[in-house]
């Protein structure tokens, strides 16, 4: 299994104990995860993604770019000092950048800005995006097709990470793309919606496993901290949803992650 989407770097691994993100990359190693893609969010946090990946060259791999909520004036700069920080660390893609408008809608031509530009710069370095798309699926799409038009439609590969939508949400996304879709312990929710039967319409050929650690802990671990560790709950519960065994579903989505990251 591969992690595609994973923050332990951040302190709530570090906090109590000072090699607390590295052991929580060996329990995942543990627990079978072989690899783990570390999104930074904003300029701290790219120096936490190159010192973690650092510590565990071989187990993870480096994401660089500015989440939408971390967008300001200053955007720019913020994203030149994150891609000075972590392009020496060979990062596997742009991410994670997109709209988020479930926090703050205020600085929504900012937002969208920083995601063209973000997703240029993806083409420009031959890399996959990782999208973070949070009440705003129209916004998203509008972006990705403004990017598509300067890209004379040679849009670079795409992932909708987190991703809690509906089959309509599914073939609305296809319509301007046909990106893979990365799946977190949502779809273990008793609360899951239309999540399950997305997953369906997506299919095994699109289907990205990730935990977003340290957010949404899948069951039975919901409420807790999340990690990396507990993937095979995820990856268990998409298994069950497709009527297919766990190791068939193991196999499809490392086999995808290396794909799109080629890694
Ligand atoms: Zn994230």
């Amino acid at each position: 299994m591969v992690d595609t989407h994973t923050h332990l770097y951040m302190d709530s691994f570090s906090k109590e104990e000072p090699d607390g993100c590295q052991a929580a990359v060996d329990r995942a190693v543990e627990a079978g995860v072989e690899l783990m893609v570390l999104p930074a969010v904003d300029r701290e946090s790219a120096a936490e993604v190159a010192a973690l990946h650092a510590a565990r060259p071989e187990r993870t791999r480096t994401a660089m770019g500015l989440h939408p909520t971390e967008v300001g004036e200053d955007w720019r700069e913020e994203l030149d000092d994150i891609v000075a920080t972590l392009g020496p660390t060979s990062p596997v893609a742009i991410g994670e950048v997109g709209i988020d408008l479930y926090w703050d809608d205020s600085k929504i031509a900012l937002q969208k800005e920083a995601f063209i530009a973000q997703i240029l710069l993806a083409a420009r370095l031959g890399l996959p995006v990782i999208i973070h798309c949070r009440d705003a699926m129209e916004q998203c799409c509008e972006c990705i097709v403004a990017a598509g038009e300067q890209l004379g439609g040679q849009l670079p590969p795409l992932v909708f990470h987190s991703f809690t939508g509906s089959p309509d949400d599914v073939r609305r996304i296809r319509q301007v793309c046909d990106p893979y879709f990365g799946i977190n312990g949502v779809v273990t929710f008793k609360n899951s919606g239309r999540l399950p039967d997305a997953v369906k319409e997506i299919g095994l050929g699109r289907l990205l496993l990730e935990t977003d650690s340290p957010y949404l802990a899948p069951v039975p671990k919901r409420g807790r901290r999340n990690e990396s560790a507990y993937l095979s709950h995820i990856n268990s519960k998409i298994a069950e949803i497709l009527a297919i065994s766990p190791q068939e579903t193991d196999e499809a989505t490392t086999r995808n992650a290396k794909d799109f990251f080629r890694i």
